[in-house]
């Protein structure tokens, strides 16, 4: 059989990740290739970690591009900072907490749990409560936005309890970065990864990481070697390290890193709080046609991820049919209840450049259409117009 070229259908990424890929950031992949050493791409490389220090707000030196995806990226902070014997307490509520554990089991640690409903955020009693009782506990470890609930959790108190009781902190910020507040050098974040298929609207494949100098400190010192070879950030930095020094380790994914280049660009002339704001604002118009229609929020108010809705499903409603009615009707994507909470709730995302107002009318329509069209028990015909009352204060 001979196979053509593919083309996929044009879509709009309401779900989990990925998000909406700029036109802007599609271009820039399609540039010509170049050699990963070469002096022109080493520059770009400096860019890149220069305006990521900035997404993190890190003066952090060592800050940069893992080359694969999100899960990589906490790899990558879980095997340089977690050694056999360890106690590593991870905070679960949500299905990446449960990744971390398995993480730290994999690199022949303990993990003391600290577990909190789904949907709920890390409870900081908890957490100071199974420091006290593990004095010997390394590392603290958590999910600053958990995509499959869409609740945050308050990074800087838990941060600022694990060095309290002598713990460094691992942050997952695959969500939240570019998409809420995030701070590490205020919040004196130890080890934090992320990915640039969420927030930062950039396709996915690409992780960066930023280690701060406790962390680097205990990269160092420690008594075993990396158990991951390109994961050991001892010799990734022989590449990524600034200076004209740069050794091969690995071939860089050089278009996809074009790619993250354009992506950060794009923020920097945003600006970060605007970042953050948009997505507030487009949270808020989605909410009144969400709550207008008659379904309601999973997570509470006081903790809700405005990059990340969790709704809840109308009664005697198949969740799966009206995803797929969205998705061969409208070309849409919204995602699906993960875990705990399968078949219970939609998770409509609204993740970097997905988060305008365009997709949140587009949306409540077309979910305001195909539910009508089930003669499902909601409002409708009044979605739209209490998204646009918000778009119009
Ligand atoms: C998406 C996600 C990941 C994994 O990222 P991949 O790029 O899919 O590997 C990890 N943590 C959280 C909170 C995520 O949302």
């Amino acid at each position: 059989m001979t196979a053509k070229s593919f083309h996929p259908p044009v879509r709009t990424l309401m779900g989990p990740g990925p998000s909406d890929v700029s036109p802007r950031v599609l271009e820039a992949m399609a540039r010509p290739t170049i050699g990963h050493l070469d002096p022109a791409f080493v520059g770009m490389m400096d860019d890149v970690k220069g305006m990521l220090q900035y997404a993190f707000q890190t003066k952090n030196e060592l800050t940069m591009p893992v080359s694969a995806p999100g899960s990589a990226g906490m790899e990558t902070c879980f095997v340089n900072l977690v050694e056999p014997g360890d106690k590593v307490i991870v905070c679960q509520n949500g299905v990446f907490g449960g990744r971390m554990k398995e993480n730290v089991e994999r690199c022949g640690a303990t993990p003391i749990m600290v577990m909190d409903d789904w949907g709920k955020p890390v409870d900081p009693n908890k957490v100071e409560d199974a420091l006290k009782t593990h004095h010997d506990a390394k590392l603290v470890a958590f999910v600053h936005a958990e995509t499959s609930t869409g609740a945050q959790s308050d990074a800087q108190t838990l941060v600022k309890l694990a060095h309290d009781h002598d713990c460094l902190t691992i942050v997952d910020a695959v969500t939240s970065l570019g998409g809420t507040p995030l701070k590490v050098d205020e919040w004196e974040i130890d080890a934090i990864y992320s990915g640039t298929q969420k927030c930062l609207s950039c396709v996915p494949g690409i992780s960066p990481v930023s280690f701060g100098p406790r962390a680097v400190e205990r990269i160092k010192n420690r008594q075993s070697k990396v158990q991951s070879w390109f994961m050991d950030m001892n010799l990734v930095m022989g590449y990524w390290g600034g200076g004209a020094k740069r050794a091969y380790h690995h071939t860089a994914p050089i278009n996809t890193l074009y790619a993250f280049h354009e992506s950060l660009v794009m923020l920097q002339e945003e600006g970060l709080e605007n970042a953050w704001a948009r997505h507030a604002h487009n949270h808020q118009a989605l909410k009144a046609g969400v709550e207008a229609m008659g379904l309601q929020f999973v997570v509470d108010e006081a903790y809700r991820l405005p990059q990340l809705n969790s709704v809840t499903i109308p009664e005697g409603v198949d969740e799966a049919a009206v995803r797929a009615e969205l998705l061969n009707r409208y070309s849409l994507e919204i995602g699906a209840g993960l875990g705990a909470l399968a078949g219970k709730i939609w998770r409509i995302g609204l993740m970097g450049s997905t988060s305008n107002q365009k997709n949140v009318l587009n949306c409540l329509g077309a979910l305001d259409a195909v539910l009508s069209d089930m003669r499902a028990p909601i409002k409708s015909g009044v979605a739209v117009a209490a998204a646009k009352a918000v778009f119009a204060e």
